[in-house]
This record gives structure tokens, sequence and C-alpha cells, in this order.
């Protein structure tokens, strides 16, 4: 794995420093996501949702039996209306024949049992309706705390947002002059290292002949080429090593 490198300490030196940056970096566009996916904030967006539905449902229903009962209301007086015109023919002296008169009563008590089904139908929506108002102030106290929460976390999350961005668009200019200082051959070696492993491309090697990236020992010969500023790769993990002494 040997090979001799060409490259300046300085430049390793450098790479190392780009690491750190780009590992900063990565970190701040994580905890980007992690905002914008936060579980927390998305079970909260469900409860509000949730409750919106259950206030949406309660209005309806009181909507719903308000309309039962007047529409019961209404029926109950049209048919009374219908039975006191009628009486008023029959004891009117306007009926001559018995038979119609009789037909008359027959048909007068069935409208009044339509009118007992009316009113016991309106009253049945007026009971209902009863219980069901109070939840109604229920529903919509629950639905405005849970808003406010979920508006509260919503600020949280774009204030968090706002200020990872801010960070990591500071940090742009810096990474870019950090890059244009080494070598595009090793730059691009890094890049494509730490493309395929997680983001890291490159490892300091210590003293103590430990991969800074995967802790595995390198071998003696290797760590000590490294060391010599040679350019060269930890067996274990992939990355591209760069010797560093104790306490850098
Ligand atoms: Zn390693």
């Amino acid at each position: 794995m040997t090979a001799a490198s060409g490259y300046l300490r300085s430049d390793l030196r450098n790479l190392l420093e780009l690491q750190k940056l780009d590992t900063e970096m990565d970190r701040l566009r994580a905890g980007i996501q992690r905002a914008k996916n936060d579980p927390e904030l998305q079970a909260l967006r469900a409860e509000a949702d949730e409750s919106r539905a259950a206030h949406e449902a309660v209005k309806e229903r009181v909507h719903r039996l308000k309309r039962t009962a007047s529409g019961e209301e209404k029926e109950s007086d049209e048919i009374r209306a219908k039975v006191r015109e009628m009486e008023r023919k029959m004891y009117g002296g306007e009926v001559a024949s018995v038979k119609e008169l009789e037909q008359m009563q027959v048909r007068v008590e069935q409208l009044r049992v339509e009118i007992g089904r009316h009113e016991e139908a309106g009253l049945a929506a007026m009971d209902e309706l009863e219980k069901t108002e109070p939840l109604l102030g229920e529903r919509a106290e629950a639905l405005r705390v849970v808003s406010e929460r979920l508006a509260a976390a919503e600020k949280e999350r774009r204030n968090t947002v706002n200020s990872l961005q801010t960070k990591l668009a500071e940090l742009d200019p810096e990474r870019e002059a950090r890059a244009a200082r080494i070598p595009g051959e090793l730059l691009r070696k890094y890049e494509q290292i730490r493309s395929r492993r997680g983001g890291v491309g490159v490892a300091p090697l210590g003293r103590d002949g430990l991969c800074g990236q995967c802790l595995v020992k390198v071998p003696v010969m290797l760590a000590k080429a490294a060391q010599e500023g040679l350019l060269e790769t930890c067996e274990s993990c992939g990355r591209l090593l760069v010797y560093v002494e104790d306490g850098e």
C-alpha cells in the first residue's frame, strides 16, 4: 500500500483541516435534516389534525341536531295548523255528511299521532343537543391548546433550521479556501473516499499507531511510511492516513 506521495506535509495537514471542516458541515446538515424530520413535531402535527377533525365533527353534529330540532318543530306546527283547520270545518257546521265527519275525525286522530312523533323527535334532538353543545367548547379549547403548542414548535424548528443554515453558509467560503490549498489529485482522492465512507476521507494517525477513524492498529511499516510523509491508506477502514504528532 506504500506509494510515494509527492505531497508536502502541509498538503496533508491541510487535508486533515479540511476533513474537520467537512465533518462540522456534515454535522450541521444532519442537524437541519433532523429538525425538518423531527418526529415530535410530526406527532404534534398529527395531534393538531386530529383535534381539528374532532372539533369539526362536534360542530357538524350540533348543526345537524339544531336543524333536526327546528325541522321537527316546523313539521308539527304545520300539522297542528292543518288539524285546527279541519276542526274548524268539522265543528263550524261546514261538513254536513256524518260519514265525512267520521272520516275527518279519523284523519285528525292520525294527524295527532304524527304531531306526537314529530314532537318526540324534536325533543330527542334537543336532549342530544344539550349533551353535545358543552363538548363543542371543550373541543374548541383542546384545538386552541394544541394549535398553540404546534405553532411554538414550528417556530422553534424554523429558528433551528435558520440558525444551522446560517452557520453552514458562513462556513462555505472557508471550505472553498481550504479546498483550494490542496492539490487537485489529493482532493479528488479524498472526496472519493469521503463520499463512499460516511463523509470521512482522511484520518489522523497518532504516535500510538492507531487509525484515528477506526482505531485499528496500523501495521508498523505502513505507520512508518506515513510518518515519513507518504500518503497511505488504512487497511482496515480505507481512509487516507496523515501522521500527526501527539497533542495536535
Ligand atoms: Zn482506519
